[in-house]
């Protein structure tokens, strides 16, 4: 089965990993803060706080922007749970806002009327979680101009991200945002097996987040209620997580920094070759904003019904059968069981769900082969034919 995305592991992530494994720390070492640096020098950000997953650094950005109970967070319903479970962690209401039918990134026009909408009846969210899908930034301009007028904050989910740019900026310099999330997880653009980071260039912030991922604990001074105290005290300033990654993953993570560039040039190769190989089969292939590069984390490519009898799900069996690993993002999230408990419904947001009965994710990996490439795109095609033999 070709995988719809894997990870890219060489010679040096290992020998990076197996360095720590002979060194005195495995976890709160060195290796931690120094992928830290590594990571927001790359991206331009004043903090960077790791994270033993993206869904714990959402959570910790949730957490140390002050959302809780009483306060809601609106996000796209194109995206994957967590960026849905963060706000309620954090005993908050979640809801959503419509996606743009073209890059299935939440709509700045659906958005503004939203909050148009919410300020008229005094019911404004506290902060939104875009999601930048498939590694194409949203409109973050027009996203934080309406975000601003409103008083609302913004955190991007940028799990899809890590390298790809807005404005000719890397993603996750926090431009136009509070806070900005990338996912380590393997599937993602650079691994550390599990994790995740959250970015700021808030002070306020970046201390809170650091502060709860390892207990709500501090050993500054100037932070500490008692003033003078002993050498061996520590305070519990907050009721924090252990959300700490290990050295192991830091140093993997700092070795698969190195090869972002080329990891994301050789995904938007395979991306082009798709736009190719497809230009004149019933398929709507991913448009791009201008002034974004994307990082390819996902090729999604909807079945155009106006134009072929096929459906996406006679497409994807057929491809799962002949050994494609195929994949779909997402399911509505507000579809989910869950969330249909809290009163959401198949409906609520029309074009998410036009979007999800169409989507299919194509492999895309910086090591998927010249053929692999020629079985998956003729396979698509021989699946469109047999969808609409039927
Ligand atoms: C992968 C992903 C996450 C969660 O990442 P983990 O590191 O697995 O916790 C959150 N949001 C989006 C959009 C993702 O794709």
């Amino acid at each position: 089965m070709i995988p719809y995305g894997r990870q890219t592991i060489s010679q040096d992530d290992i020998e990076a990993v197996v360095e720590v494994l002979k060194s005195d720390f495995l976890t709160q070492g060195p290796i931690v803060p120094e992928f830290e640096k590594a990571v927001a020098e790359k991206v331009g950000a004043t903090h960077a706080v790791t994270a033993n997953s993206a869904t714990s650094a959402l959570h910790l950005a949730c957490l140390a922007i002050g959302l809780q109970a009483g306060d809601t967070l609106w996000t796209s319903p194109i995206t994957f749970v967590a960026s849905a479970n963060c706000a309620l962690y954090c005993g908050a209401t979640v809801d959503f806002v419509d996606i743009d039918e073209r890059t299935y990134n939440m709509c700045p026009i659906a958005l503004e009327t939203k909050l148009t909408i919410a300020s008229q009846g005094g019911a404004l969210p506290k902060a939104i979680v875009v999601v930048h899908m498939c590694g194409q930034s949203c409109d973050m301009r027009a996203i934080w101009e309406v975000a601003q007028r409103f008083g609302v904050l913004v955190i991007e989910d940028a799990s899809h991200a890590i390298g790809g740019k807005y404005e000719n900026s890397y993603i996750g310099g926090c431009q136009y945002s509070d806070v900005t999330v990338f996912s380590f997880h393997p599937v993602k653009i650079v691994t550390t097996a599990e994790g995740g980071i959250a970015l700021t260039n808030s002070n306020a912030i970046g201390n809170r987040m650091r502060r709860l991922r390892a207990h709500g604990i501090t050993r500054d001074r100037d932070e500490m209620s008692g003033g003078e105290g002993e050498p061996w005290v520590y305070e519990q300033l907050d009721l924090g997580f252990n959300y700490r990654m290990t050295d192991l993953q830091a140093a993997l993570g700092i070795s698969q920094l190195k090869k972002l560039d080329s990891f994301v040039s050789r995904r938007k190769e395979i991306a082009l070759q798709y736009d190719d190989a497809l230009a004149a089969w019933p398929v709507i292939t991913p448009w791009q904003l201008n002034d974004v590069q994307s990082a390819w984390h996902l090729y999604v490519v909807r079945v155009d019904r106006e134009k072929t009898k096929a459906s996406r799900k006679s497409v994807f069996n057929f491809m799962r059968e002949s050994g494609i690993g195929v994949n779909v993002h997402y399911i509505p999230v507000h579809t989910q069981p869950y969330f249909r408990r809290l009163g959401f419904g198949v409906g609520d947001f029309p074009i998410a769900e036009r979007y999800y009965d169409e989507a299919i994710s194509l492999p895309i990996y910086p090591e998927l082969s010249e053929h692999d490439f020629q079985r998956v795109t003729d396979c698509l095609k021989a699946a469109i034919k047999h969808g609409e033999s039927c």
